[in-house]
């Protein structure tokens, strides 16, 4: 745990202190539940904070408290530059490299605001003032529920908060079954559903609740699209643009997808390309000891956790697959490491 962020940052600065919060693009459950838990936390102090997500999300997180007031920074530009130039403090969330929160990027550079980066991801970049980090905790929500117990606050935790912090908990535990679900994740959801989480709606919010078009999306992808390669005991699905506007697909559709190729027996690494319109975007999954993001971070300029990284390309969606495929001889032995 590389931690030090003192509660008194944000007493020293008062009520009246001009808070952002901000978090990684394409936020995900995580990233939302995160966010918005400690917002709502930080109002019911009596601050007022302001949460700026740089893209869009899923329709199926919008449920979370104070999601109406969430400045998308895409399309808001001069609003949100303002706020960021104008802030007093910045909490980054749920990444550690500015290059994930794209343009906003620079703006959160150039500001003299105190910068506080609360991560639970690799590698993380020098950008921050205070830090309150980890890679030993299940998801940024759990860090956040673990900043407000230090902070001695917990009783100010209401339904809200702690409906926000369960989604993100349990969506980065694949639902308590991934190996960052700990002792310690469980006591902290016991006492979030203890405070009114409701932990069989918010599950049905986040996981029965997609559209048609996307459940015909991974049927296809799986029945027509899905690459076994048993000599790397990997598992690969790609997606052209073609195919993303045949079925009509919107943000958050293809969350989840990669997994499926990690379902099949033998398969420890599973691989999802696809054609975004500006850059190919990669998901990549692995199974024990295989380090998908020291090949995300080596080869497509990505990153993430040992078990669940991604990464980018420039080069067409053909290439990216060439190089991928490339990847994978380089790392067979790794591939073959636990056989
Ligand atoms: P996902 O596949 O769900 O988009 O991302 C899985 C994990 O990989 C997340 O923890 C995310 O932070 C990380 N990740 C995804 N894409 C990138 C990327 O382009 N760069 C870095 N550094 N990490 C990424
Ligand atoms: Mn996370």
């Amino acid at each position: 745990m590389d931690k030090n962020l003192p509660i008194s940052v944000l007493e020293d600065l008062g009520k009246d202190a001009r808070i952002i919060i901000t978090t990684h693009h394409k936020p995900d459950a995580d990233a939302m539940g995160s966010s918005l838990g400690l917002k709502n936390f930080l109002l019911k102090l009596g601050y007022n904070p302001v949460v700026i997500t740089p893209t869009d999300y899923a329709p199926f997180l919008h449920w979370m408290k104070g999601d109406e007031d969430v400045i998308e920074y895409e399309g808001k530009e001069a609003l949100a530059n303002k706020l960021i130039a104008d802030a007093d403090i910045v909490f980054c969330l749920d990444f550690n490299d500015l290059r994930r929160i794209n343009a906003m990027g620079l703006e959160v550079e150039k500001s003299k605001a105190i910068k506080v980066m609360v991560d639970h991801h690799r590698l993380p970049l020098g950008f921050d003032d205070y830090r309150y980090w980890t890679i030993d905790t299940s998801s940024t929500s759990e860090l956040i529920y673990n900043l407000i117990h230090d902070w001695g606050k917990e009783d100010v935790i209401n339904k809200d908060i702690a409906s926000c912090l369960y989604a993100g908990i349990s969506s980065d535990t694949g639902g308590f079954k991934h190996s960052n679900t700990s002792y310690e994740t469980h006591l902290a959801v016991a006492e979030l559903i203890e405070k009114g989480a409701d932990n069989t709606d918010i599950t049905d919010k986040l996981l029965d609740n997609f559209s048609e078009n996307r459940t015909r999306l991974i049927g296809y992808s799986i029945y027509e699209k899905l690459e076994i390669l048993p000599e790397f005991r990997t598992a690969l699905i790609t997606l052209t643009r073609e195919e993303l506007e045949r079925f009509k697909v919107k943000t958050g559709d293809t969350e989840g997808l990669v997994n499926y190729g990690l379902s099949i027996e033998g398969v420890i690494f599973a691989a999802l390309i696809i054609d975004r319109t500006v850059l190919v975007k990669m998901s990549l999954r692995s199974k024990g000891d295989f380090p998908c993001n020291e090949l995300a971070a080596q080869y497509f300029s990505g990153g993430g956790h040992r078990n669940a990284s991604g990464g980018s390309s420039k080069d067409s969606l053909e290439d990216t697959i060439k190089t991928f495929k490339k990847s994978l001889i380089e790392y067979k032995d790794k591939l073959w490491a636990e056989a």
